[in-house]
């Protein structure tokens, strides 16, 4: 933190993306855009999300697939056991299997509606760690799980909620993907509690690159996240002055990353929204540069 603004950062970390799928093909000709805008920076791999219930089954599968077979980034496919029974569950975890997905972010899901208490189906998995094992018996998949450095808001402690990310790791997940957070603190403290929880399974932190206040407010409320007093000022007055509010975002987001790299953290995994420009310019400064333009390779 005491170093200059993102002076020299060597680019020694590792990145990954997520996408939803789009519901038009207008809307998967703009993501393809994206898509080839982040693919030289080489990320780990990158994720298609699931719509509530698997109501984005098809769509889902059918982005990962084509990010696979066209843009050969490696690719996970999100699946919730929400509604669904095991064999459906078997169905979509074959398909995948068959397409080449070979990564899969298992996930519980919620019910429809929002604030009804979860209910599992009752021929279904009953939450994400059953679902990781029922997984893991259908093929090798590499699975990663949810993580909540705020806590779930179901979960009846810090402690359970920590044991049971502690289960889906046992189950057979390689690393969590942790909910979005506006305090690197958080994240920190989050760190500590998962090691002394023996957890060493590594634990990616979900970035939220701000631009849309009024949005981010609505996904904050839906999953629990504290939206500090701080960010909201920093956004307010700035409704009618869009690129204004551009960079500001990019200003919130960099520094936001930068302290998490100064804390030691090497993995940020972006929810892009489907937009590229934030995520790059992150990226960029973090010194992450397409293939053959480190900052060092250029140096030399
Ligand atoms: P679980 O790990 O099963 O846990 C949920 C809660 O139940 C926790 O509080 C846990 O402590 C409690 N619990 C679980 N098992 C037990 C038990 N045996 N006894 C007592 N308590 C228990 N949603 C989608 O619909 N589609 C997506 O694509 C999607 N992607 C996501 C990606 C990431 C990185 C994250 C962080 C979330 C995502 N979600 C997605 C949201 C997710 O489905 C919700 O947060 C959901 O409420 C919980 O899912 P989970 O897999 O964490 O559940």
């Amino acid at each position: 933190l005491d170093t200059p603004l993102f002076a020299g950062l060597p680019g020694d970390i590792r990145v990954s993306f997520e996408f939803f799928p789009p519901k038009t093909d207008a809307l998967m000709a703009q993501l393809w855009d994206v898509v080839e805008t982040l693919a030289p920076l080489r990320p780990e791999f990158v994720s298609v999300t699931y719509g509530a219930g698997g109501s984005t089954r098809d769509r889902t599968h059918d982005t990962v697939a084509r990010i696979i077979r066209e843009a050969r980034l490696p690719a996970a496919a999100h699946l919730t056991c929400v509604d669904a029974t095991k064999d459906e569950i078997r169905a979509v975890a074959e398909a995948y299997w068959e397409a080449g997905v070979r990564h899969i972010v298992a996930l519980r899901g919620d019910m429809g509606a929002p604030g009804v208490p979860f209910t599992p189906h009752p021929q279904g998995y009953a939450n994400a760690a059953e679902l990781v094992a029922g997984l893991k018996a259908i093929a090798p998949f590499d699975i990663s799980v949810a993580a909540y450095p705020e806590c779930h808001p179901d979960s009846a402690s810090v402690e359970a909620d920590i044991d049971n990310l502690k289960r889906k790791i046992d189950a057979g997940a390689s690393r969590a993907i942790s909910q979005f957070f506006f305090e690197p603190e958080t994240f920190f403290r989050f760190q500590d509690r998962l090691a002394a929880a023996g957890i060493d399974a590594p634990v990616l932190p979900g970035i939220l690159p701000v631009s849309n206040f009024a949005q981010t407010r609505k996904f904050a409320a839906a999953c629990g996240a504290a939206l500090p007093q701080w960010l909201e000022s920093l956004f307010s007055g700035l409704d009618k002055h869009p690129a204004s509010r551009q960079l500001v975002a990019a200003t919130v987001s960099a520094e936001f990353c930068r302290r998490l790299y100064a804390g030691g953290v090497r993995d940020f995994h972006f929810y892009t929204l489907n937009r590229a420009e934030l995520s790059y310019a992150i990226c960029h400064l973090l010194g992450r540069r397409p293939q053959g333009e480190t900052p060092q390779e250029n140096a030399a």
